[in-house]
């Protein structure tokens, strides 16, 4: 384990300015469960709402970069964070859905 760190996401979307902190390695980590929803409910926590937490001025250029997809890995990324996310897609998808989408959160270049 890496040095422990915070990662900070803030950005504006379809409901305004957003801001929150995430504990865990410098390097970036994949969001435990209830971090993901907390990262979920700071972009949307509107039931309904089919906004998926974008449209607006998006990311501040100093947020963490948060990706949601195996397939946005940045080319920089260090393996073993690539790996967990894919490992992450895989158990959410065998989860039939019941846990948040995973979320890997990256420090800001
Ligand atoms: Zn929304």
């Amino acid at each position: 384990m890496g040095k422990r760190s915070e990662l900070q996401i803030s950005g504006g979307n379809f409901h305004g300015p957003y801001r929150a902190t995430f504990r865990g390695p410098a390097a970036g980590f994949v969001l435990s469960d209830s971090q993901a929803r907390r990262y979920w409910d700071t972009l949307c926590g509107l039931s309904g709402c089919t906004c998926g937490g974008g449209y607006g001025d998006g990311p501040d250029p100093d947020s963490a970069n948060a990706i949601t997809s195996a397939d946005e890995v940045p080319a920089n990324c260090p393996p073993d964070l690539a790996r967990a996310l894919a490992a992450a897609e895989r158990e959410y998808h065998a989860s039939n859905a019941r846990r948040e989408f995973p979320i890997l959160l990256l420090p800001s270049r």
